[in-house]
């Protein structure tokens, strides 16, 4: 295994959004050692590119790969479309950090987003988890948030009431450890409880301490429904008071009613960004969303946690309540619009399920499955709830194409997949076919031009998570880098969701080759990044 290495005769897009180049590139120890003309061999390993393209590799700006890095080091799927860099630890969901009191909670509730995990998946602090993934070995490198939830859960347990000053300061220290250990920032799930119980102040407190440690805030913000508009400016608001910088996660408008929100959005960020806001977001090129069931109920039936919530559904007067609140309209205007009542049970398919006898359901909208079991949907989400611990991933078809074009290609926008990767069920395909569907499908379609489609890949999210030597191709850069066809394609579908793409050759992780010729090589030379 060389450590020297000569690409030559390759087409170099330098993540910058400047026009691709002819060139050869030379990389030494892991790093870039020079681009140019012509370059002797020098007695380095020469890769011919063939007139291919190359890129610095793809960040994956927003995913859920924090526990299947730690089962799964190679990173298959992700590593073939030429991601060499995974954010993990968004809306609020990280393993880490966790205090005795709170490991059973913290498990458990990262379960319901993921599916089982054990005792020993979830970690005291950012330093263990980044030593379990060190020991382990990893292809891809890996930059990690500090969930919320994992805070919260650490000092208020599943509680529904605003914290006390004396809590908010002890969820601070936790995260300020967390921020001086390396981790990237700090990410909220304002619809996810227990993240969507917190007051502003502690919004605040907590994003004035990311700000103290120069990381940044990332959002799941309270509402991407009717309350698109204000929840944005919700979260502008705190980025305004910290002074934080922020990424706004999975930019979209959901459900009929709210399709055609975006242009506003984009108008109300770039406002932000005019008054001084350090302000961008990251959105998936699906017209469909996924996410765990219980994002069904509305957040305070979640109050105490999982066991309270069994409990809640064994009680028939409850049930009808919460009947009521998940399938009908509230006739309270300020109140928000149910998911269901927005856009319907025909539209929420079920993508995995934790309990084999639940596995035939896997595939079908609710509709469907609860007339094929001569039950309402409602009646089958809450066998769901029941027969599956609360751990039942959904696909939800929510979105517009008009909407999702208009986010796509705005200059503030990166790419991040979102992907809740949980193998052996039908997941959403975004996880398989994200980069190459932008850097292919969607550019052939005139969405952008290769080197912008490869900019909101690379440059724009290095940037934001502060990877000062990742995201461009220049001398003394890390050389993590991707080899790729002008035909590179997404294959993953809705049906279909776990095809891997086609058209990237070879996958570099600080000069070590992790693709080679299609093919994973099994090698594991990433890192946990931060500082
Ligand atoms: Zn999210």
């Amino acid at each position: 295994m060389s450590d020297h290495l000569l690409i030559r005769g390759a087409r170099i897009i330098d993540g910058t959004g400047a026009p691709w180049f002819a060139s050869d590139i030379r990389i030494r120890a892991g790093r870039i050692a020079d681009i140019g003309p012509s370059l002797p061999a020098d007695g380095a390993a020469v890769v011919d590119a063939g007139g291919r393209y190359l890129a610095p590799g793809f960040i994956d700006a927003h995913c859920h790969d924090d526990l299947i890095c730690l089962r799964e080091p190679d990173r298959i799927e992700k590593a073939m479309q030429g991601v060499t860099t995974l954010v993990v630890g968004n809306c609020s969901f990280s393993l880490y950090p966790r205090t005795q009191d709170s490991a059973e909670q913290l498990r458990q509730h990262f379960s319901t987003l993921l599916g089982e995990i054990d005792p020993g998946e979830i970690f005291d602090s950012f330093a263990s988890y980044r030593a379990a993934l060190h020991e382990r070995g990893i292809a891809l490198n890996i930059v990690s948030l500090v969930g919320h939830a994992a805070l919260r859960l650490s000092v208020l347990g599943y509680d529904r009431r605003a914290a006390t000053a004396e809590e908010r300061s002890r969820m601070q220290e936790l995260l300020a450890r967390q921020l001086r250990d390396g981790a990237a920032g700090l990410s909220l799930g304002l619809v996810y409880p227990p993240s969507a119980y917190a007051d502003q102040a502690e919004l605040l407190t907590l994003a004035q301490t990311t700000k103290a440690h120069g990381k940044l805030v990332a959002a799941h913000i309270r509402s991407y429904e009717d309350g698109l508009n204000a929840s944005i400016d919700e979260f502008i608001d705190l980025l305004k008071s910290a002074e934080a910088p922020g990424l706004l996660s999975h930019l979209q408008s959901a459900g009929r009613p709210n399709w055609g929100k975006i242009p506003k959005a984009l108008e109300q960020l770039e406002a932000a960004r005019l008054a001084g806001v350090d302000v961008s977001f990251d959105m998936y090129p699906y017209l469909a969303g996924s996410s765990y069931i219980l994002q069904l109920l509305p957040p305070e039936m979640l109050e105490g946690g999982l066991p309270s919530l069994m409990a809640k559904l064994a009680d028939p007067q409850t049930r009808e309540r919460m009947r009521q609140a998940v399938e009908e309209t509230s006739p309270d205007p300020q109140a928000a619009t149910s998911k269901v009542a927005l856009i319907g049970w025909g539209n929420i398919r079920i993508s995995g399920t934790s309990n084999p006898a639940l596995k035939s359901f896997e595939g079908l909208d609710m509709q469907a499955a609860a007339a094929a079991s001569g039950i309402t949907p409602f009646e089958l989400m809450v066998r769901l709830i029941q027969e599956d611990g609360g751990q039942t991933a959904i696909v939800l078809f929510q979105l517009d194409n008009d909407d999702l074009r208009a986010a796509c290609t705005h200059r503030l926008h990166m790419v991040g997949s979102d992907g809740l990767p949980r193998p052996g069920t039908k997941p959403h395909p975004r996880a398989y076919g994200t980069f190459p569907r932008v850097a292919g499908r969607l550019r052939r379609e005139g969405w952008f031009t290769l080197e912008d489609a490869v900019r909101r890949m690379t440059s724009l999210a290095a940037e934001r998570f502060g990877l000062a030597d990742r995201g461009v191709l220049r001398p003394g850069m890390a050389a993590d880098m991707v080899l790729f066809d002008e035909a590179i394609d997404d294959q993953a579908t809705f049906d279909t969701p776990t095809l891997l793409p086609t058209g990237v050759e070879h996958v570099w992780v600080a000069g070590q080759a992790i693709v080679e010729n299609g093919q994973s090589t099994g090698r594991r030379p990433g890192r946990v990044l931060g500082h």
